[in-house]
C-alpha cells in the first residue's frame, strides 16, 4: 500500500514528489506515462521561472527535478494511469498494463492542453512564433505587433495583457460577436492599440527558419488579408487531462466545473478526502511552472497530514 500515489510527472507532480518524500512519507510513487518534466519541456525558452536566469530551455529547467526527488526516495513508474477510484479509505490506481496499485492518498497533476485552431502552419510554427501562452511568450514580442485568435474570455483577456507589452494587437475572431463577458469586450474596444479583425478565420501562418513572418486570414466574403506579424497567439479553448478521474459509470470521482477542471480549495483539497489536484488541471490555474510547482508543495503538505491522521489517530 502506497502512502501517496502521484499521477503526472510535470512541475506539479515532481514538486509533490519532492515534498512528500522529504516530508516523511515512506512509500511514494509517481506515475508518469512519458519522460518526467511535463509540457514545459516543449518550450525552447523559459524566462519567468524565478532564479533560472540566462537562456534556458524548458528541458534544461526540468532535467534536475527527477534526480532531486529520487534522492529522497520517490519511486517512478513509467506507465499511464487509466483510472483512479476509491473504495472505503483506499484509492485504487488502475494502470494501462492491467495492474492495480493501492494508496492512502493521491495527488493528481495530469495537466491540460490548449486546443489547436487548425490552420496551415500552426503545428509547424508552434513554439517558433505560434504560442498559446501570453504570460510565457508575450515578452518576446515587446514593442512588436502580434495577432491573437479567438473570441472567448481567454482570448480577450490575453489580448489586453499583450496590448500592454506589444506595439499593436490584431484580434482575429470568426464572428462579429464575442463569447467573452461584455465588460471585457468594452475594455477591448477602448484599447487604442487593439484592432478588431472580425468575421475572419486564419488560413495560414507563414515564415522561415527564423520563425513566423505573418498570418493570412480570410473574411466571410472570401477576401484574404495578410497580417504581417512575428507572433500569433491562439486561444480557442482548452482540454483538461481529467480522464483518469472518470469512473466506470461515467461520473467523475470528485467535483469538477463545467470546463472539466477539478474544483479545489486553497489547500488543493478536492471534494474527496485524501485526493488533491494540482497545476494546470485545477480551477483558476495560472498555467505556469511556478504555480504548478507551488500547488505540488501545498498538496504534498496536506497529503502528509491526511495520511498521518488516517493511520495514527
Ligand atoms: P504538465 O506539465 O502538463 O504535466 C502533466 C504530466 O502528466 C505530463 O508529463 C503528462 O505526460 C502526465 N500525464 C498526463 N496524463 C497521465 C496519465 N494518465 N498517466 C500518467 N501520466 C500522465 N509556463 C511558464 O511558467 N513559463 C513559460 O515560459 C511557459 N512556456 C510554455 C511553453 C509551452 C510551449 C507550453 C506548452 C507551456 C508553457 N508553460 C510555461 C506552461 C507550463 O508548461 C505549464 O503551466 C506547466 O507545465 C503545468 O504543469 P503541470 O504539472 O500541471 O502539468
Ligand atoms: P471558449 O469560451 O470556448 O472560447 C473559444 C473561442 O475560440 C470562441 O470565441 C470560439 O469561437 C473560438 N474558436 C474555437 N475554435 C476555433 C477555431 N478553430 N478557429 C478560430 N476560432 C475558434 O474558451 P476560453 O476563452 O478558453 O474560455 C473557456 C472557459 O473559461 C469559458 O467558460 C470562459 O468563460 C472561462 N474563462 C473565464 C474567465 C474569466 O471569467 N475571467 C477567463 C478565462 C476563461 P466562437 O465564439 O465562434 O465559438
Amino acid at each position: 500500500m502506497l502512502d501517496c500515489a502521484i499521477i503526472g510527472g510535470g512541475p506539479a507532480g515532481l514538486t509533490a514528489g519532492l515534498y512528500t518524500t522529504r516530508g516523511g512519507l515512506e512509500n511514494v510513487t509517481m506515475y508518469e506515462k512519458g519522460m518526467p518534466g511535463g509540457q514545459i519541456t516543449q518550450s525552447s525558452e523559459i524566462e519567468n521561472y524565478p532564479g533560472a536566469v540566462g537562456e534556458i530551455t524548458g528541458m534544461e529547467l526540468m532535467e534536475p527535478w527527477p534526480e532531486q526527488c529520487q534522492k529522497f526516495g520517490l519511486k517512478h513508474e513509467m506507465v499511464e494511469v487509466t483510472r483512479v477510484s476509491k473504495e472505503g479509505n483506499v484509492f485504487k490506481i488502475h494502470r494501462n498494463d492491467g495492474k492495480v496499485d493501492e494508496a492512502h492518498s493521491v495527488i493528481i497533476g495530469t495537466g491540460s492542453r490548449p486546443r489547436r485552431a487548425g490552420f496551415t502552419g500552426e503545428d509547424e510554427f508552434f513554439g517558433r512564433g505560434v504560442s498559446t501562452c501570453a504570460t510565457c511568450d508575450g515578452f518576446f514580442y515587446r514593442n512588436k505587433e502580434v495577432a491573437v485568435v479567438g473570441g472567448g474570455d481567454t482570448a480577450l483577456e490575453e489580448a489586453l495583457y499583450l496590448a500592454k507589452i506589444c506595439a499593436k494587437v490584431y484580434l482575429i475572431h470568426r464572428r462579429d460577436t464575442f463569447r467573452s463577458a461584455p465588460n471585457t469586450v468594452e475594455r477591448i474596444k477602448r484599447t487604442a492599440n487593439i484592432e478588431l479583425v472580425l468575421n475572419a478565420v486564419p488560413e495560414e501562418v507563414y515564415g522561415d527558419k527564423m520563425g513566423v513572418n505573418g498570418l493570412k486570414v480570410k473574411n466571410k466574403d472570401g477576401v484574404i488579408r495578410d497580417i504581417v506579424v512575428p507572433g500569433v497567439f491562439t486561444f480557442v479553448g482548452n482540454d483538461v487531462n481529467n480522464q483518469t478521474l472518470i469512473q466506470e459509470d461515467g461520473s467523475f470521482l470528485c467535483e469538477m466545473n463545467s470546463a472539466g477542471e477539478v474544483i479545489v480549495d486553497i489547500s488543493m483539497k478536492t471534494s474527496i478526502p485524501g485526493l488533491f489536484a494540482t497545476g494546470d488541471m485545477r480551477i483558476a490555474a495560472p498555467k505556469q511552472v511556478v504555480s504548478a510547482a507551488g500547488d505540488g508543495a501545498v498538496a504534498a503538505l496536506q497529503a502528509i497530514s491526511y495520511v498521518d491522521e488516517l493511520l495514527n489517530h
